[in-house]
């Protein structure tokens, strides 16, 4: 176990010593896609009063900044789907305490919104890309465009974002011959790319042991294309960087199976209903939307709550791809990827 020193405006401490000091926020679980590994084809999506206002989205996170966290990540669902969401992220882009204010997008609405997001203060963005092929990502998506995506990526380029990340769930026998075109269109354009290992979160339609594609294959495959130099760059996550020498592209290994990462994990979730997850693969949570409401002017319940959590903060997660039911019945859609 890793004892990180703790800044002295770090509060949120668990009980392994690991400082929390990143969130990420779904601010809706609906989306204008539904990705065969996250969604089910037909999805119940939540009522609008069972899902946080945009205004107590920005209170949670000023609360959360207050308390020592430096990183908030807007994720979803589709974030951008989210009527009046640019609101909320140049509310969270004026807080002084936050070093990074960061977006997970499906790409479908950038086109239209990426220069409002860098001005609102967003750095950094990830944009989810499983396919080059439009046939293809229609099949995967469900209802995406792929060149509504790729103009995007283009206007995210353009507006200049200290990076962009490309985010790739390989599913064999579906998109896993596409590790190589993805990289190189990565590297064309001069972008990050992470793969993702697909997670069992939800009841979805396919079987995820058979599509299962190990991030360890994949480094092979691409070891065998081009010269790959091993970072130590971490971010306190699941992913292992690798650069692509000559070039201005890292690849990302999100492995929750092959790879540990649990000892090191700074982070929490808070799903669009206002739900804390203190681990993405177990069910451990306190609901901070009822202390929210019942306490408009006053933040001292919600903040003994959150402080509360760090005793519960699981010590890893428990995912088995073997296993019949899922490990956890929540889709990624509703705590946020
Ligand atoms: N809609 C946005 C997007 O697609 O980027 C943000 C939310 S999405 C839930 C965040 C990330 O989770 C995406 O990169 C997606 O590929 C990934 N994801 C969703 N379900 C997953 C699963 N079961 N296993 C692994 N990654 C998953
Ligand atoms: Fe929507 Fe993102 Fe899930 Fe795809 S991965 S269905 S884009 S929330």
């Amino acid at each position: 176990m890793i004892n990180k020193v703790p800044h002295s405006a770090h509060q949120l401490i668990d009980q392994f010593g690991r400082v929390v000091d990143y969130i990420r926020l779904s601010i809706t679980d609906r989306c204008d896609f539904r990705c065969v590994y996250c969604m089910a084809e037909t999805m119940t999506f939540l009522p609008r009063d069972e899902v946080l206002s945009l205004e107590e989205c920005a209170r949670l996170v000023k609360i959360f900044v207050g308390l020592g966290v430096s990183k908030v990540r807007i994720t979803g669902g589709e974030p951008l789907v989210r009527k009046n969401a640019l609101w909320l992220f140049k509310e969270i882009g004026q807080l002084k305490n936050l070093n990074e204010l960061v977006l997970t997008s499906n790409g479908s609405q950038l086109e239209k919104h990426a220069l409002d997001l860098k001005n609102a203060g967003v750095k950094r963005i990830n944009i989810s890309l499983d396919s080059l092929d439009a046939a293809r990502f229609k099949k995967i998506t469900r209802t995406g465009e792929l060149d509504q995506v790729l103009r995007g990526i283009r206007a995210a380029k353009n507006v200049g974002f200290e990076s962009i990340k490309l985010n790739t769930v390989l599913m064999r026998g579906v998109n896993d011959d596409e590790a190589i075109p993805l990289v190189k269109f990565a590297i064309e354009h001069a972008i990050d790319i992470a793969f993702i290992e697909e997670m069992p979160l939800g009841d979805i339609s396919h079987d995820r042991e058979a599509t299962f594609c190990s991030n360890q294959d994949t480094l092979k495959k691409l070891q065998n294309q081009y010269p790959l130099i091993a970072s130590t760059e971490t971010t306190g996550g699941p992913a292992r960087y690798w650069r692509v020498a000559n070039s201005n592209t890292k690849i990302g290994f999100i492995s929750p199976h092959s790879h540990n990462f649990c000892e090191d994990c700074n982070r929490v979730r808070i799903t669009c209903k206002g739900e804390l997850y203190l681990c993405l693969g177990q069910e451990d949570k306190i609901d901070l939307m009822p202390l929210l409401r019942d306490h408009p002017n006053d933040d001292q319940a919600v903040i003994q709550a959150i402080l509360a959590s760090m005793a519960i903060k699981p010590k890893g997660h428990d995912f088995d791809l073997r296993r019949a039911k899922p490990a956890v019945v929540r889709f990624m859609s509703h705590t946020g990827g």
